[in-house]
């Protein structure tokens, strides 16, 4: 089974969130279930310059692909089979892969992913110059959204099965109505049960509508998005499609998150590592509690400043790693300015989000909507007790630490519900008490250690949709 996965960001080349780590770890995960992916990205700057350390090949060429030329290279870089999409018109910029120096989407954005999506449906309905074809297209988020609606348009009868990944809902690539023909689209598809989205084009509804299968992070989030409190103007038509959505889990890549340590005990060198690290004071009773994220309304941070004095109070600490909304930034560094016992980096690095999560007593991820969410995850691995909204993929993740919970053994953290700066408060009570008691905090963070959070079996779920939608595949 060949399957050319499609996607804007892919670790371990770009990566700005979750779909990056998903895209870059899918591929080792498939192997196993007979699939052999190849990973198509755009060529920034970061990607080219690993490509040309491999030693790439070209295997396709546009002469016009919406405003320059560009070539599909090919090479094994990142222990991945990457198909790069080398534009330099589109994709030879510095900074970040989607927003100008002006801190807003590049203007041409709509270009630049039409480009990737063209570029997929032309390999997926013609194969590269070596005479590779896929039998099934794996999409990925509004960024590859175009791509199955230009393989109906530009091939139909391919024979190329479809599936696109929601992995955030709330990003739904929305274009002004009057590139319609700019971007070579369907005429026919401007209507609503088409990608037109209340008068503009959505390259996200583009896949809803036109991929075979529908896929997102978490099963909750699979039947969240079909309420209006969560699909965000999508539930309409995500609802007529309802028998091609499936939720599936995402994993962990657990060589590339691997706890450098056996037991819970093993955490407290990382501990005071990451307490040195930030500045923080050694002497706290309370827990180190750490926050990797980025800085938006989705993640629920305003609500943790809030709820953050009830945790201060009772002795425990908070390190803070994130960017984003300006504002949110101010505030959470006037905070660190006026208490000891918070911690606050701005910024992107990889390398503190690890040392967090190894050295944290507890992660919070107190987000008011999470299709899946990883730093939990992660979390569990490293047996940080995650504390998070009752939401998305954090409900099918975390086994809550309620009366029975305990009971049984079985608890691995907190869920907050709803998420509110009274809820979250109420679990800072809960998880001080909680850390207070060593038996039943260590047990907490052995079941959570032992949570299985890898990709075999959502691997073999994906596995299985590809064969339902390809039979013939192999
Ligand atoms: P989302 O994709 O919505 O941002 P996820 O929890 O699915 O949220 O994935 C976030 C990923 O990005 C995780 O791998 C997390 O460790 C990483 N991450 C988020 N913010 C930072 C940061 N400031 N520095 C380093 N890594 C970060």
């Amino acid at each position: 089974m060949r399957v050319l996965s499609v996607a804007s960001e892919c670790v371990p080349l770009v990566k700005t969130g979750g779909l990056a780590d998903v895209a870059g770890a899918l591929p080792g995960a498939l192997a196993p279930q007979g699939v052999a992916m190849r990973t198509l990205i755009p060529g920034y700057p970061a990607v080219m310059a690993a490509l040309k350390r491999a030693g790439a090949r070209a295997v396709l060429a546009e002469a016009d692909l919406f405003g320059g030329p560009g070539r599909v290279l090919a090479a094994r870089a990142g222990g991945l089979d990457l198909l790069v999409l080398e534009a330099p018109h589109l994709f030879d910029r510095e900074g970040s892969i989607y927003l100008g120096p002006d801190g807003r989407d590049w203007p041409d954005n709509a270009e630049r992913f039409a480009a990737l999506c063209w570029v997929a449906a032309r390999i997926a309905g013609e194969g590269l110059d070596d005479g590779w074809r896929p039998d099934l297209l794996h999409c990925h988020d509004w960024q590859a959204g175009f791509a199955p609606t230009y393989l109906r348009a530009r091939y139909p009868g391919a024979g190329v099965g479809t599936v696109i990944t929601i992995h955030n809902v709330a990003f739904q690539g929305l274009v002004p109505a009057g590139k319609l023909s700019a971007l070579r689209l369907p005429p026919g598809g401007m209507t609503p049960d088409g990608f037109e989205f209340w008068g503009q084009i959505s390259a996200l509804k583009a896949a809803i509508v036109d991929a075979d299968r529908i896929t997102t992070v978490s099963p909750t989030y699979a039947g969240e998005l079909l309420r209006p409190e969560f699909g965000m103007g999508m539930e309409g038509i995500l609802r007529r499609r309802q028998a091609d959505l499936v939720g599936i889990l995402n994993g962990v890549d657990l060589d590339a998150w691997s706890p450098p340590y056996r037991t819970p005990a093993g955490k407290s060198r990382f501990r005071k590592r990451l307490i040195a690290e930030m500045g923080l004071g050694g002497d706290a009773p309370g827990p180190l509690c750490v926050v990797v994220s980025r800085l938006t309304g989705q993640k629920g941070i305003d609500v943790l400043v809030d709820a953050l004095p009830r945790l201060l109070d009772e002795g425990g600490q908070l390190a803070l790693l994130g960017s984003g909304d300006p504002a949110l930034e101010a505030r959470l560094r006037e905070l660190a300015a006026r208490h000891a016992g918070v911690a606050v980096r701005i910024g992107y690095d990889e390398a503190l989000a690890r040392l967090m999560i190894e050295g944290g007593d507890a992660i919070l991820v107190p987000s008011r909507f999470e299709p899946c969410g990883l730093t939990q995850l992660y979390g569990l691995r490293y047996g940080t007790i995650p504390v998070v909204g009752y939401t998305g993929g954090l409900v099918d993740t975390v086994i809550p630490a309620t009366p029975a919970g305990l009971r049984a053994g079985v608890a691995t953290g907190i869920q907050v519900h709803p998420v509110s700066a009274d809820a979250l408060s109420r679990a800072f009570d809960q998880l001080v008490r909680l850390y207070r008691s060593p038996d039943i905090w260590r047990a907490m963070q052995r079941n959570a250690m032992r949570h299985p959070v890898g990709w075999d079996r959502s691997a073999a779920e994906y596995a299985a949709l590809y064969r339902a939608i390809a039979p013939d595949a192999g």
